[in-house]
């Protein structure tokens, strides 16, 4: 079983942020909150008490989980380990803003029990990330210095952003190959923003995003690192086993705010406002087998192919093959050509 704890504060709002989140954190509204996410972990495990689970991974995601006080991440994972067993090699992950990382609290975090720590860069253009309403790139470089010097075993992931309004197409692969210098990262990700996820009605320009990707993609692969999931790049072994198996549709329970948990049939989707939240109000929805397949083809397309049985018109996967917009590649999966891979969502579209 894989948990997940939504923590819904941040100390600013990107510009292009779409998370339910409140932004400007208050100490008595985070305290409230992690009220409730614990009667919510001790609810489910009262409905299990007569099951044994066993929990392979933690990701602790937002929203920012760096606004939290250590003891209060050792609390949360306090309460699973209590009704629950943690295998051995459990992974887990921690999301962090470089402005919260200082000495203690990355020894803290390994402490704890995290073992994977994932920090927003998004890019190391100074002016780019205060025009988007981030803290600049001063604090990235003390938190690369910082998880360098302390960061033991944690294994480190980079978030990165291929193309911002005033960057350049190389702007994305000059920011990780200076990361990379100054960081052993195993993991990178490297997402592509579209139209409608910033203020006003700015248009992303989709050729420069793909020469950006693209660059940015072409200098992970020289560096080492596979892709496993489009935006996902991580050095052979350090994929992140949590998004694997939530990929491939296992069972997952989630915490929190907009927290969607999911047993393989029933997804269960939690209010994305606190008010509902606090009312434990939730969407529950039996999938059908064709709603199943649907989502099997969507993940699968991203990461590592769809069997073709899959998929449901077989007119146009033909179309397609003949096209070279996708090819038969491993165990006779259909994959996605690299060249096309920035029009993912039309092409699943046409073969669902
Ligand atoms: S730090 Fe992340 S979650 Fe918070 S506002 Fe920025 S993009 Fe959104």
């Amino acid at each position: 079983m894989r948990l997940y704890f939504h923590i819904p504060f941040c100390r600013q709002k990107c510009a292009y942020c779409k998370f339910a989140l409140t932004p400007f954190v208050r100490d008595h509204e985070i305290r409230r909150y992690l009220g409730f996410l614990r009667a919510e972990v001790s609810s489910w495990l009262d409905e299990n008490r007569d099951n044994d689970i066993i929990i392979d991974s933690v990701y602790f995601w937002g929203g920012t989980p760096s606004v939290l006080d250590i003891m209060d991440v050792e609390s949360l994972l306090a309460s699973v380990r209590g009704g629950a067993r943690l295998v051995d090699n459990v992974e887990i992950t921690f999301e962090s803003n470089p402005e919260d990382l200082t000495e203690t609290y990355v020894l803290w975090l390994a402490s704890v029990g995290v073992t994977r720590l994932s920090l927003g860069v998004q890019t190391l253009r100074d002016e780019t990330l205060k025009a988007v309403g981030r803290s600049g790139s001063d604090p990235i470089l003390q938190a690369f210095d910082i998880l360098g010097q302390h960061g033991g075993d944690l294994s480190i992931s980079l978030d990165f952003i291929a193309w911002l309004p005033d960057t350049d197409v190389d702007t994305a692969r000059n920011d990780i190959r200076r990361a990379l210098s100054c960081l052993d990262a195993e993991h990178i990700s490297l997402y592509m923003l579209e139209s409608g996820r910033y203020p006003g009605s700015f248009d992303f320009p989709e050729d420069e995003i793909f020469e950006a990707y693209t660059l940015a993609a072409d200098e992970l692969s020289r560096s080492g690192f596979n892709r496993y999931e489009i935006s996902n790049f991580a050095r052979p072994g350090s994929e992140c086993r949590h998004n694997q198996w939530y990929w491939r549709h296992d069972p997952y329970r989630w915490f929190g705010l907009s927290a969607a948990s999911f047993d393989g049939r029933v997804r269960r989707e939690n209010s994305a406002s606190f008010v509902g939240y606090y009312r434990w109000d939730c969407f529950i929805e039996t999938l059908s087998d064709e709603q199943l397949r649907i989502e099997r083809v969507m993940f699968s397309l991203r990461t590592d192919g769809v069997k073709e049985s899959d998929i449901g018109d077989h007119a146009w996967l033909v179309r397609l093959m003949s096209e070279g917009v996708v090819y038969r590649g491993a165990c006779e999966k259909i994959f996605v050509s690299s060249a096309c891979i920035f029009s993912i969502d039309s092409i699943m579209a046409t073969l669902l």
